[in-house]
């Protein structure tokens, strides 16, 4: 039998981690462009994006993505990388810059964040009705697919509404998003309850997760354990482990890779990410 193949997404950036942080985080397009190239090499088959502006703050200009997808596409043309473009990348930018690169650049994936929340104890994180219900119906016109970014299990159920609505369209792609403040704790029971609300809500689904800080480790081996996917990078984690800064976002992909190969399974190709979330052709 086939062995089960585990895709391995790349957030390399975010929108918060700073060089002060971890002198290693990528921060402008041609940093940018190199990690993601370094991880295609070490196994990713999705590239989350975030942009930065000059002052390393996350923005969602269009002309850092176009420039950074370019980068990518010139420089590294046998990168066959999925590219997963953010919506959500500075919380001061309107509903129309939000969606503005999508529309531009049209990549395969691109993320969509189902639901509102508060965020790291100190400002708003909003997505409304309005928003998803246009993100959605945007994305099935230029067939970019959603990653259903859930923080929480309502969020889950709120993409079933939408699913039912048809703003959204099955099969649908999940990215269970663990241990962010204000969101679901990452813990191994949790992700299963997300998982199994998943399946009971939206069946046919396919998932993904990763964990901030200290979950980071339990949901590799629980995503792993449970037949889901991985993300991993320096959007989730600065520290590769306790008292370690991460050297590069190669190095995340690495251990996930490790992980995965070891458990038994394959490290997806971005062609077999492809088929298994079915992206356009
Ligand atoms: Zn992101």
């Amino acid at each position: 039998m086939a062995k089960k193949k585990t895709i391995i997404t790349a957030a390399v950036t975010g929108a918060w981690p700073k060089k002060e942080n971890n002198p290693n985080v990528p921060m402008t397009p041609s940093e940018i462009a190199d990690d993601v190239y370094a991880c295609w090499k070490a196994g990713a088959a999705i590239a989350h994006l975030h942009m930065r502006d000059d002052q390393g703050n996350g923005t969602m200009d269009t002309a850092k993505f176009e420039e950074t997808v370019n980068l990518i596409k010139t420089r590294y043309p046998d990168c066959d990388i999925i590219l997963n473009l953010t919506t959500s990348g500075d919380i001061h930018a309107d509903d129309d810059l939000r969606v503005a690169h999508v529309e531009k650049l049209k990549p395969e994936m691109a993320s969509y964040d189902c639901g509102s929340m508060n965020w790291l104890n100190s400002s708003l994180f909003i997505n409304s009705p309005q928003f998803l219900e246009r993100c959605g119906l945007l994305f099935q016109e230029l067939n970019v697919k959603p990653e259903i970014e859930a923080f929480d299990p309502g969020m889950i159920a709120n993409a079933a509404y939408y699913l039912k609505k048809g703003v959204l369209k099955a099969p649908l792609h999940f990215q269970f998003c663990m241990g962010c403040a204000n969101g679901i704790p990452g813990s191994l029971k949790n992700l299963l309850f997300m998982k199994e609300t998943m399946e009971q809500l939206c069946p046919g689904s396919t998932w993904s997760c990763f964990g901030v800080g200290h979950s980071a480790m339990e949901m590799l081996y629980g995503a792993v354990a449970l037949g889901g996917n991985i993300r991993v990078g320096m959007e989730d984690n600065v520290m590769y482990a306790k008292g370690q800064l991460a050297d590069s976002n190669a190095q995340f992909v690495e251990r996930a890779a490790r992980v995965i190969r070891e458990y038994g399974n394959d490290v997806a190709t971005p062609d077999e990410a492809r088929e298994i979330l079915g992206l356009r052709k």
